[in-house]
């Protein structure tokens, strides 16, 4: 696994990978996140925590996830092979599921007695009352009352699986409120909480802890691939929200030169608009959630309000690692509108029959653009990083298919 690149630490002993990552938080904070470092140092060393890890991988979530040749979608582009990462085959349909077992393990570990969280969607919600009801902890969900109304499956869900959810009406009553309700609890006891982060950002330790939970999933396409057809692919491809399904993929391939690694931003309405996520591509390094990374905000350093079509990709930040990434010019960042996005869900769910998250719709979509100029022998890996059930119901409303 590569925890260097050119001789920079990924990340160095206060989480600073390059100039980005770090813990920008107040000092009884600190003390709470340096005892899960500590405590998540020692587990992922023992021979115990990783055969949990495993076999939950193996017999609960369904790991390995298949790793499909888009036949049909390869031929009518014309151009270069394109495989699918199925990670939208996994229990409860996402890639979140990796790191949320990991979370919750670790804080049965730690002898935690609640886990906190913040949900926008409801994706990392779920996936986290799921790990929670499996590890037999309790699980407190934050999510703002004008999500909990958009996203009702998710909250059924969530109760159906025990956990407390807490409506959160300040604000806009959106993430962000969400947020700052979760991490007020949280700081209420941050001895006996425990607030389990949904992707490779905030203070350290989480950025590299998350990254390694998700580090499967390049483990898998290395080994898959090269079972396959006996190399590792040219492109390994996925949407960066916060990053935690790109690293997840990218990670195994981080010092394999001859491996292209893209990162795909929402471009919402379009790059000139005011309506797009697109961080990397237009944000400039910053500070945001207790860590140094790149920052889509004003002139008074104010984040900015952001926009995609995907709920899960629509974040001012991005983990720090991706800023180095992308100052290092390892990883090329790129972007999908909301309509390219469109077009992508539906073409992979009538050529291959497989409806993608809107997320993922992102990293198909970059494919469909790139692959018709590229030769035949080239073979790209998309990250289908979840399934698009939980936009089915959008998307036929926005294409007037109901
Ligand atoms: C949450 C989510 C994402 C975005 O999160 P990352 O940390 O950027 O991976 C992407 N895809 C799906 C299906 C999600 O649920």
């Amino acid at each position: 696994m590569a925890h260097q690149i050119n001789g920079i630490a990924l990340p160095n002993e206060d989480g600073f990978f390059g100039q980005y990552g770090g813990q920008f938080i107040p000092p009884d904070l600190k003390q709470a996140m340096d005892d899960i470092n500590v405590a998540y140092e020692h587990i992922r060393h023992t021979a115990e925590f990783q055969n949990e890890l495993s076999d939950l991988f193996a017999h609960y979530v369904g790991r390995p996830s298949p790793l499909f040749y888009a036949k049909r979608l390869t031929n009518q582009l014309g151009g270069a092979q394109i495989y699918l990462k199925r990670e939208d085959l996994n229990h409860t349909g996402a890639h979140k599921i990796n790191h949320c077992l990991g979370e919750a393990l670790l804080a049965k570990y730690m002898g935690k007695t609640k886990v906190i969280a913040e949900t926008g969607a409801g994706q990392h919600g779920v996936a986290l009352a799921t790990a929670c009801a499996l590890v037999g902890i309790p699980c407190e969900i934050h999510m703002g009352q004008v999500d909990i109304e958009k996203e009702h499956p998710n909250v059924v869900k969530m109760k159906i699986l025990g956990a407390t959810l807490i409506s959160v009406t300040r604000g806009t009553a959106t993430l962000k409120d969400a947020v700052d309700s979760a991490f007020e609890e949280y700081l209420k006891d941050p001895q006996n909480y425990i607030y389990a982060i949904g992707s490779v950002v905030g203070p350290h330790p989480f950025p590299m802890m998350v990254r390694d939970f998700q580090a499967i999933i390049g483990d898998e396409i290395k080994v898959q691939t090269n079972e396959r057809f006996g190399a590792n692919p040219d492109y390994v491809v996925a949407c960066v929200g916060g990053g935690s399904n790109a690293l997840g993929a990218f990670t195994a391939f981080l010092n394999d030169e001859d491996v292209k690694l893209v990162g795909v931003e929402p471009a919402g309405h379009g790059l000139d608009t005011h309506m797009h996520s697109a961080t990397l591509t237009l944000g400039k390094p910053s500070h945001i959630h207790g860590m140094a990374c790149y920052v889509l905000e004003d002139e008074q350093g104010e984040p900015l309000p952001v926009h995609s079509i995907a709920s899960g990709l629509d974040y001012p930040g991005v983990g720090p690692q991706h800023s180095l990434l992308k100052d290092l010019g390892r990883v090329e960042y790129s972007t999908a509108t909301d309509q390219e996005c469109l077009d992508a869900f539906m073409i992979l769910s009538r050529v291959e029959g497989i409806v993608p998250a809107l997320e993922s719709a992102h990293a198909v979509a970059w494919a469909l653009r790139e692959a018709p100029k590229m030769a035949k022998e080239i073979k790209i890996v998309v990250n289908v990083s979840g399934r698009g059930d939980k936009d089915a119901d959008y998307v036929a409303a926005k294409l007037g298919l109901n």
